[in-house]
């Protein structure tokens, strides 16, 4: 048994420091970022020709029920952002998608597992849209297992003009591994995700701020990219995961109960407290409607029930349910979570997006914030 005592910390164990700076203000901040993959090798350009393989500001909508849906994707497209779609759409809601505006494929991955099945499903959808995906998800719960590795291999060896993200993991080496077996961007995050139970049910996990540091220089190395996963619960967050060094940072929570995700809106009735004094001399109490939108883990029985018909005898769940608030349209959701980074990025003095690393530094607290109106 060996125990690491070097401290570990999370997005709530630091802040970042402010420092002196020469922006006036947060609109002259770029949150623009241009990438070029390592082994992404188009034979095919998709688009009009660019001196870089992807454009955008990089927060990518999860691919998670209610979060990773195509009017999601749509949504954050036109704000310049990124969306894995979920596994379930059918073949021919994806060929679809991807035919009726080749531009998707700037902006939407297609997000799939290790089976056999989602090999052959993949080689359907991608013949039958003309080849008109550029981005491709392999997403598994544990990214250490051989059969991952190999399987991104064997993706990169059969499409060598895609652009492979892999996750997820969370230490250096198993982040070089992939990169070196052919994926562009690797997933990190084990357990941080807000509806996931993975920690609890397994002890298995790593602060997420250390492991988007440790991945992302690991990455860097190797000219590869890594995308922070999970676990951002506000803006500050958002921040703090770019300025540790992640390339791209992966919302679920964050974007759930919008519009776009497609979840039924639920109202519930509560007392709110106050009242009416009436001319009997009785009080009337008095009622709100709050809204909700249910969301869960991809691996909470619910998905498993939705998508599987239950939970595998072998398998116990590794997410929950919950009901989060309705926030209707995602882009007031998404102004907010821009505006926030743009401000971190005046703080520290980070002319753009790209600089926020060089700028930051964090400080270790034990308290982020005053919690005493929450
Ligand atoms: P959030 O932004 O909500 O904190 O985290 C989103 C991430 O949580 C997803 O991108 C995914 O990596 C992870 N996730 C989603 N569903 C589950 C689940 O059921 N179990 C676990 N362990 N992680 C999940």
């Amino acid at each position: 048994m060996n125990i690491e005592n070097d401290v570990k910390l999370d997005y709530s164990s630091v802040l970042l420091r402010p420092k002196r700076s020469t922006l006036g203000s947060r609109k002259e901040v770029q949150l623009t970022r241009r990438h070029t993959f390592r082994n992404y090798n188009p034979s095919h350009p998709l688009t009009v020709t660019r001196d870089a393989d992807y454009e955008g500001v990089p927060v990518m909508a999860a691919n998670m029920d209610g979060v990773g849906t195509m009017d999601m994707a749509d949504t954050l497209g036109r704000l310049g952002m990124f969306t894995c779609l979920v596994k379930t759409y059918s073949i021919k809601e994806l060929v679809g998608f991807f035919i009726d505006n080749p531009e998707r494929a700037e902006y939407t991955a297609y997000s799939m597992g290790i089976t056999d099945d989602d090999a052959s499903k993949f080689r359907v959808v991608y013949r039958g849209c003309y080849e008109k995906i550029k981005y491709v998800c392999i997403d598994v719960a544990n990214g250490y297992s051989e059969r991952f590795l190999n399987y991104v291999a064997s993706v990169r060896e059969e499409y060598p003009g895609i652009v492979i993200i892999a996750g997820n993991v969370v230490t250096a080496d198993q982040t070089q591994e992939l990169l070196l077996r052919g994926a562009d961007i690797v997933k990190v995050g084990i357990g941080p995700g807000s509806v996931c139970t993975t920690r609890i049910k397994t002890g298995v996990g790593y602060p997420q701020l250390s492991a988007v540091t440790e991945c992302a220089d690991a990455a860097h190395g190797l000219d590869g990219h890594v995308i922070a996963d999970g676990g951002c619960t506000c803006p500050g967050d958002v921040a703090k995961a770019f300025a540790a060094g992640a390339d791209f940072v992966m919302l679920g929570g964050m974007l759930a109960g919008h519009d776009e995700g497609g979840g039924k809106v639920i109202s519930k009735h509560y007392a709110n407290g106050e009242a009416t004094l009436l001319d009997n001399g009785n009080y009337m109490p008095h009622y709100e409607q709050r809204q909700f939108v249910q969301f869960y883990g991809m691996s909470s029985e619910a998905a498993n029930t939705k998508h599987f018909g239950g939970l595998k005898e072998y398998r116990s769940s590794e997410g929950r349910e919950v009901l989060v608030p309705y926030r209707g349209r995602v882009e007031t959701t998404v102004r907010d979570l821009l505006g926030g980074v743009r401000s971190s990025c005046t703080y520290v003095g980070a002319a753009k997006l790209k600089h926020l690393p060089k700028c930051a530094t964090f400080i270790r607290c034990q308290d982020t914030h005053n919690r005493v109106y929450e």
